[in-house]
C-alpha cells in the first residue's frame, strides 16, 4: 500500500492510474477505522481498479466546542487495517498541507444543511463539503463512497456533486452496526459500559418506528413520538428524531423510502443514526461487537 501525504503526490498518483486507464475508488474518512468504514473499502474495490482511503481529521467542521483536539486517532493502526483490506493508497495529509491559508471561499451547501445535524452543528456541513470538494479535486476519483450513517451528509455530497458538476459517482453504503444494533462510529470509544448500553436507545427507537409503521401507523408526528418513548432513558439525552424525505424535508406522508433520522446525547457524546423505513435496520450490515 502506497502512503502519500501531499496534494501534489496524492493527484500525480491518480492521474497516472488514470492515464493506464484504472478506474479510481475513494473513500474519505477521519480515520479510527472500524468495520463501517472498511465496508466502504470493500464496496469500491468491487468496482474500481485502485481503491484511495483518506485519513484526515478536519479542523473546518467541528465547532468551537466540539471534540476537534480529543477525536480519536491511531495512525498506526488505522494504516494496517487499510492494507490489510486492500486499499492501495492511503492519503493523509497533515493541516497545512489541506489548509496552508485559511481558506476564504468554502462551500456553501445551502438549505439541506439547515435541519437536523446542520442546525444542531451550525457550519458543520459548509466545513465537511468544503473539505470533500477539496478531496474529490485532489484525488480526481470516478466513484467516490459514503456511509448512510451520516445520511444528511451523505444526501449534501450527492446533491453537491450533481449541482457542481463533479463528474463523478456518489455510492452509499448500508449502515454496519455491531450485533446488538449499535451503528458503528468512532466516537462509540467514548463510551463507557453504562453509556454503551444507553446508546442501544438510538437503534431501538428507529427499530420501533419501523414496526409502528409497518403495522399500520402512517402519521410521522404519531411515529416520531413512538421513537421517542422508546429513545427516552437513564442517561440519554434526545436531540432529535424526524422522519423525513432525502431532501431532509419533513414527510406529511410517511413512505417507504422515508427515513428516520436520530440524535441524542448519551453522556457528553453525541450519536446519530438512521433507517430507511422500507428497509429497515435489519438491512443493514452487523459485524460482531468488537
Ligand atoms: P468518518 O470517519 O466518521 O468521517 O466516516 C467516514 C465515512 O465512513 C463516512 O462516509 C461515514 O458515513 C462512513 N461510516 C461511518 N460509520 C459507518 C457505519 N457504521 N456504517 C457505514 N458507514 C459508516
Amino acid at each position: 500500500m502506497l502512503e502519500l501525504a501531499t496534494p501534489k503526490d496524492m493527484r500525480a498518483w491518480s492521474r497516472a492510474e488514470r492515464a493506464r486507464g484504472g478506474r479510481i475508488g475513494f473513500v474519505p474518512t477521519m480515520g479510527f477505522l472500524h468495520e463501517g468504514h472498511l465496508r466502504l473499502v470493500d464496496r469500491a474495490k468491487q468496482r474500481v481498479d485502485r481503491v484511495v482511503l483518506s485519513i484526515f481529521v478536519n479542523p473546518l467542521q467541528f465547532g468551537p466546542r466540539e471534540d476537534f483536539t480529543t477525536y480519536p486517532r491511531d495512525l498506526a493502526r488505522d494504516t494496517g487495517l487499510a492494507a490489510e483490506r486492500g486499499v492501495d493508497c492511503l492519503f493523509v495529509p497533515d493541516r497545512t498541507a489541506m489548509y496552508p491559508r485559511d481558506p476564504l471561499v468554502r462551500v456553501a451547501p445551502g438549505p439541506m444543511a439547515d435541519t437536523l445535524e446542520g442546525a444542531a452543528r451550525p457550519g458543520h456541513f459548509a466545513g465537511v463539503l468544503t473539505v470533500v470538494a477539496k478531496l474529490f479535486h485532489i484525488v480526481e476519483p470516478d466513484i467516490a463512497v459514503f456511509g448512510r450513517k451520516d445520511f444528511q451528509q451523505a444526501m449534501l455530497v450527492r446533491r453537491m456533486a450533481a449541482d457542481l458538476d463533479f463528474g463523478l459517482e456518489i455510492d452509499i453504503a448500508p449502515t454496519v452496526r455491531e450485533l446488538d444494533g449499535l451503528a458503528l462510529s468512532s466516537r462509540n470509544t467514548y463510551l463507557n459500559g453504562d453509556e454503551r448500553r444507553s446508546a442501544l436507545g438510538l437503534s431501538r427507537a428507529l427499530r420501533a418506528v419501523e414496526q409502528a409503521w409497518r403495522s399500520g401507523e402512517a402519521d410521522p408526528k404519531a411515529l416520531e413520538r413512538r421513537g421517542m418513548e422508546v429513545l427516552k432513558g437513564p442517561g440519554v439525552t434526545p436531540e432529535y428524531l424526524a422522519l423525513v424525505d432525502e431532501q431532509l424535508r419533513p414527510v406529511t406522508r410517511v413512505d417507504a423510502r422515508t427515513v428516520a433520522v436520530i440524535a441524542a446525547r448519551v453522556g457528553a457524546t453525541r450519536l446519530i443514526d438512521n433507517v430507511v423505513l422500507g428497509e429497515g435496520v435489519a438491512s443493514d450490515d452487523s459485524v460482531r461487537a468488537s
